[in-house]
């Protein structure tokens, strides 16, 4: 069966990793993104680069918007030059982002008022799944939708999960990334107490990595601690949006998030200090910790 022709927009830590990935599957790439510089490698590899999303789009039948926030999903899709001025019917649109609830619900409904197939569909893993192809899509949208993305997911991903209509995977991603959240940030308020109460820190995180405590992320957190390696696989400023996304989805229907709402304040003080470039883990450098007594 013939690849389709697919286009990426966003070239950042996770969108490079899957266009790098549709490249070595020779999948035929268009791609796009915002500060052109970032595109220069895909084109000695082969991928088209596009001067707007609109020509991504309009060369494309699954187009994949892999950026930062809603402000950017916004200016890639409905931006003067977006991708939904170059699709047609036939096309599948798919927002791999970790977006609000409002604006998922928003574009879906300009992509049907174009008669296009859209899914959202963000991920769990990070840039080395992205890297790997190991990725796991949390999908919303119609299962025709999911059918004919098929082909781009399991390149990209160890599974795509039909969640539900429209707006289920959005919703699973901001469910999935606040726990994550919650927990980097209790970690770090952890350290600070180890640390201030003169307990062995290594002793201390042993035994909490090693015990009920110790969960994906928390072992994540405890490795970058032991390395003292920050660089981002995940930006902290990112965390930061997603709390932000999932308290305000959630207050909308009812549900204060409060151990959310908790973290977003010690992310939010975690930018102010200047970490918000660094990996999300770097929330456990935030000096505020040790010394709000
Ligand atoms: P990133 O490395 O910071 O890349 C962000 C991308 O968004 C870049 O391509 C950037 O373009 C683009 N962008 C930002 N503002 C824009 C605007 N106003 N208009 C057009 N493009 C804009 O972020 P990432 O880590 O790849 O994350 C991308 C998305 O995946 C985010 O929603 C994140 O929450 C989610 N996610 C990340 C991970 C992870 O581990 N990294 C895991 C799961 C989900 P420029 O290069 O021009 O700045």
């Amino acid at each position: 069966m013939s690849k389709p022709n697919v286009a990426i927009l966003g070239l950042g830590i996770m969108g490079s990793g899957m266009a790098r990935r549709l490249l070595s599957a020779k999948f035929p790439l268009a791609v796009y993104n915002r500060d052109r510089s970032k595109c220069i490698p895909f084109a000695a590899k082969g991928a088209f680069v596009a001067e707007s999303p609109r020509e991504a789009a309009s060369c494309s039948q699954i187009i994949l918007s892999m950026v930062a926030d809603d402000a950017a999903s916004r200016q890639v899709w409905l931006g003067p030059k977006g991708a939904l001025a170059g699709v047609s019917p036939s096309s599948v649109l798919i927002e791999s982002s970790t977006l609000s609830l409002d604006w998922i619900k928003e574009l879906e409904t300009a992509a049907a008022q174009l008669g296009c197939e859209f899914l959202d569909a963000p991920v769990t893993g990070s840039k080395p799944q992205a890297e790997s192809g190991e990725l796991l899509f949390l999908v919303g949208g119609s299962a025709d939708a999911l059918d004919a993305a098929r082909p781009v997911f399991s390149v990209l991903g160890r599974d795509a999960v039909h969640l539900g209509p429209s707006g289920s995977g959005a919703l699973m991603k901001l469910v999935n990334n606040f726990l994550c959240g919650v927990q980097a940030a209790s970690f770090a308020e952890a350290v600070s107490l180890i640390d201030a109460g003169g307990l062995d820190r290594d002793k201390a995180v042993s035994i909490l990595t090693a015990g009920a405590p110790a969960s994906g992320i928390v072992k994540r957190v405890a490795d970058r601690i032991a390395t003292h390696d920050f660089t981002p696989n995940f930006a902290l400023r990112w965390m930061a949006k997603d709390l932000a996304y999932a308290v305000g989805s959630a207050s909308a229907r009812g549900i204060p998030l409060r151990t959310a709402a908790a973290a977003l304040s010690i992310f939010q003080d975690a930018i102010a200090d200047g970490y918000g470039d660094e990996d999300f883990s770097a929330v456990t450098k935030l000096p505020a910790m040790r010394t709000n007594s």
